[in-house]
């Protein structure tokens, strides 16, 4: 399938799934996920309208970024290390994967070394998979406050990857956690957060259903990646 057709495909899933749920199809931003994709592939997605693009090494983004299109909007949604936190900085408009205190405390501290505020989304491992970065829910709602208290970064909500399945109504009821963790989250800080960024390629129609306003897709938009892609 072209480039094209596949992100057709995707809107119209996106489009539908609001539908079932009541949701204004604007509700839902789309990331494409260009990890392992070449900055051909991301020209050519931006020739077909798409802005907002995703990538999980700040590596690969720092060598991938300067040859696409100035314009194109970029979040960072793998695992930051430490001292990756002051590229982190110059690439992205947002940081998805803030996972610890210890993190957004870095992140913080580059941010104003750069006289920047940089909005983020905090990652929680909602079921606790050894595999998966994310802090857990209780420690997420230990640490919010201090993470708050960061003049540098602006948390603009939540963001998961949940266990690997084939049958996305598997993980319905973990996205439905995680909407809820949200609203606790809310009454936290005493303000609305506005991201729930959940739902990739195989799961993004249920994510959707339970509150997704961002979904982050590689492989139904620019298919299979190489193993060496990540
Ligand atoms: C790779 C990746 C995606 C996209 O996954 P697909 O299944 O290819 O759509 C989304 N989020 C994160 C954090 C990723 O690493």
């Amino acid at each position: 399938m072209d480039l094209e057709t596949s992100l057709k495909a995707v809107q119209q899933r996106i489009e539908a799934a609001c539908a079932r749920s009541g949701r204004e199809p604007g509700s839902v931003t789309l990331v494409a996920v260009t990890k392992g994709q070449p900055p051909e592939v991301v020209c050519a997605a931006a020739e077909l309208g798409l802005s907002l693009f995703g990538e999980n090494k700040v590596q690969e983004a720092k060598a991938k970024i300067p040859q696409c299109p100035g314009r194109l909007r970029w979040h960072m949604v793998g695992h930051l290390q430490s001292n990756k936190c002051r590229d982190a900085v110059g690439l992205f408009e947002m940081v998805q994967s803030v996972d610890s205190l210890p993190l957004a405390e870095e992140l913080n501290r580059r941010a104003e070394q750069a006289a920047k505020t940089i909005p983020v989304l905090l990652e929680v491992n909602a079921v606790g998979e050894a595999s998966k970065f994310g802090c857990r829910p209780d420690q997420l709602l230990a640490d919010l406050g201090s993470i708050n208290a960061l003049p540098r970064l602006e948390i603009q909500g939540l963001m998961t990857v949940p266990p690997w399945t084939l049958d996305p109504e598997k993980v319905r009821p973990v996205f439905r956690q995680m909407r809820e963790l949200k609203e606790r989250c809310e009454q936290l800080l005493g303000a609305p957060l506005p991201h729930l960024s959940m739902g990739m390629t195989g799961d993004f129609e249920v994510a959707i259903e339970e509150g997704a306003t961002m979904v982050r897709i590689g492989t139904a938009l620019f298919g299979a990646r190489s193993k060496a892609g990540g």
